[in-house]
C-alpha cells in the first residue's frame, strides 16, 4: 500500500488537543488528549522519510522513527508497533514524557517555516492503540535457562532489563524499596504528565512474563533490608539501577525553617495521595492547599512541584529561578502549560534568606543579571544590587536537583566504585561496575537524567549481561574439562 507522504506543505503541524487550564488545574489527569486516528494517520503522513533521519540520531534509542510513521499513514499500526516495540521497551510513555523539543522533534528537518512532525504523539499513539487491540503480549522466552540476576531498582532502567533478561529466559528477580513498580515513573512525575494506570499494566505484563518483583524489598543494611552481600550470592549477576535521590540542599538564613521541603518529598506525597494511600502524619502537612508557595529551581522537577500546587488549590505559586527563561534546564513546552495554568515565574530571581521565627513566612531574594560565560561556557548570575524583594509563602519547596545516594558506603562494599559525585562507575561499554558480575545502568551511572536514556541504558546492560553469563558458562565448562 502507498501512501503520500511529505504532507508537511499542506497539513499544519498539530499536536492532541489539550485539556483547558481550568480543567486541569481541577485534578491530576494528563493534560493531553488522545490522537482520534484519522489525525495519527494524518501528521505522520507529514514526515518527509529522510534518508539520514536526523530525528532518529537524536533519538536516545535510535528508534526508527519514518519506518513506524510511515506505517501509521498507511494505517498499519500493529505493524508500526512491532517496529517502534523492537527498539523501545516504553513507547507509550516516552511519547508522554519525552522532552521531544530537546530530541527527535527537535532534530527533525523539515523545511524551515513548517513546524518538525508531532513524534511523540504517534508514539504514544501507536502503543495506546496496540494496548487497546491486546497487541502486546507479555514476554514469552524460548527457553528457560537456569541463571537467575537480581536487579535492584523497579525504575525504568531495572525494568528495561529485566524485560530483555527474561526475553532471553533468564529467572529475573527485581528488588524495590518502595510498595509500587516504576521508581520515579510513579513517584516523582505527576499524573497530569503520566498517569498511575500507564505504569501499572506494565507491572502486570512484567509479572505475567515471569518477572519476579519483590516489592518493599530494600537493599542495605538497616532494618528489614537485605545486604548487598546476600543479594550477590542468591544470583548469577546483579544490575544496580537504584537511581539517585539524594536532594540538594538549600543555604543561608532561615534555611532550617519548618515549611522549607525537598521537591521529591512534596511529589511523593501529592502522588501517593492520588493512589488512595494513607500519609503518615508529617507527609500529611506537604499540602500546598490555600497557601503561598515558592519553588526555588527551573528545571522539571521545580515545573511538576508549581503544577501540582496549583491543583492542590495554593493561593498563590511563584517559580524562583536565577536565570533567565531562555536559560532555564526545564522544558519550555511545560513552562508553557505552567504558566497557561496560573503559575508565575520570577525569572532572574535568587533566595538570600528565609523569613520566619519558627515557620516560614517569606522568601527574601533579589534580582539576578547574567554575567560573563564561565569555565563551563555558562553565563554566570550576579546579584543586582539593591534589588531585593520580598514574597509572602507558607511553603517553599527546594527543587535544585539530586545527587547519588553512597551506596558503597550503605551497603558495606568498599570495593564498588563511584565517582567522586557518587554515581557508580562502569566500564562505558559493558556496564560492569568494579566488581565482577556486578553491573548497573541509569540515573546511578549517570546523574540524574531522563527515563529514555535510563531505558537505553537498562535495555544494553541486559544485553552485556547476557554475555558475560555465557562467557562465564564457557569458561567454567573448560575449567571442568
Ligand atoms: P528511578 O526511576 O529513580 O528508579 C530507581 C528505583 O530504585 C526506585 O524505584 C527506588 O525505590 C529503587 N531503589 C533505590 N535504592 C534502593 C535500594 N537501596 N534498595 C531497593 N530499591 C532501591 N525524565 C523524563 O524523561 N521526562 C520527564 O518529564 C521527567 N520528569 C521528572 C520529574 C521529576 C520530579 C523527577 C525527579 C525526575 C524526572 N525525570 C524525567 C527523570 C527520570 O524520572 C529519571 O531519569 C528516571 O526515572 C531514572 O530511571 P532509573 O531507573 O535510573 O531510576
Ligand atoms: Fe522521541 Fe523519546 Fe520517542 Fe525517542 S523515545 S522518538 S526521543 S519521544
Ligand atoms: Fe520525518 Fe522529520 Fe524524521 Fe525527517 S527528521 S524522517 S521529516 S520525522
Amino acid at each position: 500500500m502507498t501512501t503520500k507522504m511529505l504532507k508537511f506543505v499542506s497539513v499544519p503541524q498539530k499536536q492532541p488537543e489539550k485539556r483547558t487550564a481550568a480543567d486541569r488545574r481541577a485534578d491530576f489527569d494528563e493534560i493531553y488528549t488522545d490522537f482520534k486516528p484519522e489525525q495519527a494517520t494524518e501528521q505522520a503522513s507529514r514526515c518527509s522519510q529522510c534518508g539520514v533521519p536526523f530525528c532518529s540520531v537524536h533519538c536516545p534509542l535510535g528508534n526508527n522513527i519514518p519506518d513506524w510513521l510511515m506505517l501509521t499513514a498507511q494505517g498499519r499500526l500493529e505493524e508500526a508497533y512491532g517496529v517502534s516495540s523492537a527498539t523501545n521497551t516504553f513507547p507509550e510513555i516516552c511519547g508522554r514524557i519525552c522532552p521531544q523539543d530537546r530530541l527527535c522533534e527537535g532534530s527533525c528537518v523539515i523545511e524551515p517555516g513548517f513546524e518538525s512532525v508531532t513524534i511523540g504523539a504517534v508514539e504514544r499513539f501507536i502503543t495506546d492503540t496496540a494496548f487497546e487491540n491486546g497487541w502486546v503480549k507479555p514476554v514469552a522466552p524460548l527457553r528457560e535457562r537456569t541463571e537467575s540476576i537480581g536487579i535492584v531498582g523497579a525504575g525504568p532502567a531495572g525494568l528495561a532489563a529485566a524485560d530483555q533478561l527474561r526475553a532471553q529466559g533468564y529467572q529475573v528477580h527485581v528488588y524495590d524499596r518502595y510498595d509500587r513498580v516504576g521508581g520515579l515513573l510513579v513517584y516523582g512525575i505527576p499524573g497530569f504528565k503520566l498517569e498511575k494506570h500507564i505504569v501499572a499494566r506494565r507491572h502486570e505484563l512484567l509479572a505475567e512474563g515471569g518477572v519476579v518483583f519483590h516489592l518493599g524489598q530494600g537493599i542495605g543494611s538497616g532494618a528489614g533490608e537485605l545486604s548487598f552481600a546476600e543479594l550477590r550470592g542468591r544470583h548469577n549477576a546483579l544490575l544496580i539501577a537504584t537511581g539517585v535521590y539524594k536532594s540538594r540542599a538549600i543555604g543561608g538564613p532561615g534555611a532550617g525553617l519548618a515549611g522549607i521541603e525537598k521537591a521529591l518529598d512534596y511529589l511523593t506525597a501529592s502522588n501517593r495521595r492520588s493512589l488512595g494511600d494513607v500519609l503518615p502524619d508529617e507527609a500529611q502537612a506537604l499540602d500546598a492547599a490555600g497557601k503561598n508557595v515558592v519553588v526555588l529551581g527551573g528545571g522539571d522537577t521545580a515545573m511538576d512541584c508549581v503544577r501540582t500546587a496549583i491543583r492542590q488549590g495554593a493561593r498563590s505559586v511563584r517559580c524562583l529561578y536565577r536565570r533567565d527563561r531562555a536559560n532555564m534546564p526545564g522544558s519550555t513546552r511545560e513552562v508553557k502549560n505552567a504558566e497557561e495554568e496560573g503559575v508565575q515565574f520570577e525569572w532572574l530571581a535568587a533566595p538570600e534568606a528565609f523569613l520566619g521565627d519558627t515557620h516560614v513566612t517569606g522568601v527574601r531574594a533579589s534580582r539576578m543579571k547574567l554575567g560573563l560565560p564561565d569555565a563551563s561556557g555558562r553565563q554566570s548570575v550576579e546579584p543586582l544590587e539593591g534589588s531585593t524583594f520580598t514574597l509572602d509563602a507558607d511553603l517553599v519547596i527546594a527543587a535544585l536537583g539530586f545527587d547519588p545516594e553512597p551506596l558503597p558506603q550503605l551497603w558495606d562494599e568498599p570495593a564498588l566504585a563511584a565517582s567522586r559525585w557518587g554515581t557508580l562507575k562502569v566500564d562505558q561499554k559493558s556496564f560492569m561496575t568494579s566488581l565482577p558480575g556486578v553491573f548497573a545502568a541509569g540515573d546511578i551511572v549517570r546523574g540524574a537524567s531522563l527515563v529514555v536514556w535510563a531505558i537505553k541504558d537498562g535495555r544494553e546492560a541486559a544485553q552485556s549481561i547476557h554475555e558475560w553469563i555465557k562467557a562465564d558458562a564457557m569458561a567454567r565448562t573448560a575449567e571442568q574439562g
